[in-house]
């Protein structure tokens, strides 16, 4: 088994909802139970004149591959009416892996940690109601050092998750 943390955002078709759906499907996986989920928090869009976002951030344990957990994700995103029409629009649902225990994944289709967990405040701030302070990413950097440089800017903490 391994600690896996699940980054999910939506802002389309009741964001709320569909984030307690996938949470939901996340613990149907085979051969994984989910360990825990952040609060649900609303954020602004990285793109202008898109609807706010829900995101969270789940705890998973699992003995999936990471490539078969990256397919069974997108299998959860596609039910939920996932449309790829163009690259970062408006979506019912994004489940991104963004730490797979301590490895460094680069494989064409699975880049892990996620290229800009680091960046995102909507990640970090729920990542860090599940994880130590003390975590580190493969490359050493602490989550605690990353929310330091990281404002809470543009982020809502919502009171209820479920
Ligand atoms: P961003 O990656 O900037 O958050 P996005 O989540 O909207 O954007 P998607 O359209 O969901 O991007 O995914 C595009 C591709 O990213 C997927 O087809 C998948 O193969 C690839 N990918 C690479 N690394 C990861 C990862 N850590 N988690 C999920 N998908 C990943
Ligand atoms: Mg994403
Ligand atoms: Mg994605």
């Amino acid at each position: 088994m391994e600690r896996i943390y699940i980054g999910m955002g939506s802002n389309l078709a009741a964001p709320d909802q569909q984030l307690r759906s996938a949470i939901e499907a996340l613990g149907l996986l085979p051969g994984t139970t989910v360990a825990g989920v952040s609060a649900f928090y609303q954020s602004d869009s990285l793109l202008p004149g898109q609807p706010r976002y829900t995101n969270a951030v789940a705890a998973l344990d699992s003995s999936l591959a990471p490539l078969d957990l990256l397919d069974a994700l997108q299998a959860i995103e596609n039910e939920q009416g996932r449309q790829r029409l163009e690259r970062w629009g408006p979506r019912t649902l994004d489940l991104d892996i963004l730490l797979f225990g301590e490895r460094l994944i680069d494989e064409p289709r699975l880049k892990v940690p996620h290229y800009q967990m680091h960046l995102r405040a909507f990640v970090l701030y729920p990542l860090a109601e599940l994880a130590p302070a003390t975590l580190q990413l493969p490359d050493g950097q602490r989550l605690s050092d990353l929310l330091t440089t990281c404002p809470f800017v543009g982020l809502e903490r919502l009171t209820q998750s479920s």
